[in-house]
């Protein structure tokens, strides 16, 4: 096992035992959103307070596999008091990182060096492509904010 492949385990496992962010927001004015992945049975609540084109706020519940739940509290600390522009950057790389990833390695191709440290501690979520049926439960908190964004500009 690499060194750096510890580091990422390490980082995950720290996010989901001390998970960031937890606990709810009052609704209004955060937005309230759910997720859920029923290939693994993983569950997101968010709290989304906008103010000022900012993620101003974020707090979040859910349960189950300790990917899901680590993505959430990393996904949390990357996105929190961001502009709307920088968490939908982050979304996207986020996104890029999970599916161009996946289709490199159905292509068989050498998968070409990400741009890890504009992720920060999300690289840590890279070693997941490894094994497709997580993709779904790494990007389940991903695809609730996504969802909350779009539901609470439309307002
Ligand atoms: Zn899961």
């Amino acid at each position: 096992m690499a060194p750096l492949d510890d580091l990422y385990r390490e980082i995950i496992l720290d996010h989901y035992r001390t998970p960031r962010n937890r606990g709810e927001l009052a609704t209004p004015p955060a937005h309230r959103v759910e997720g859920f992945n029923p290939l693994c049975g993983d569950e997101v609540t968010l709290y989304l307070e906008l103010r000022d084109g900012r993620l101003a706020d974020i707090k979040m519940t859910g349960r189950g596999c300790s990917i899901s739940q680590a993505s959430a509290s990393l996904m949390g600390a990357a996105v929190k008091g961001k502009t709307l522009e920088e968490v939908n950057a982050a979304l996207e790389r986020f996104r890029q990182l999970m599916t161009v990833t996946e289709t490199r390695l159905d292509e068989g191709a050498e998968p070409e060096p990400l741009d890890v440290r504009s992720l920060g501690e999300l690289a840590a979520l890279a070693g997941v492509v490894k094994f497709p049926v997580r993709i779904k439960c790494a990007m389940l908190a991903w695809a609730t904010l996504a969802q909350g964004l779009s539901e609470a500009s439309s307002h």
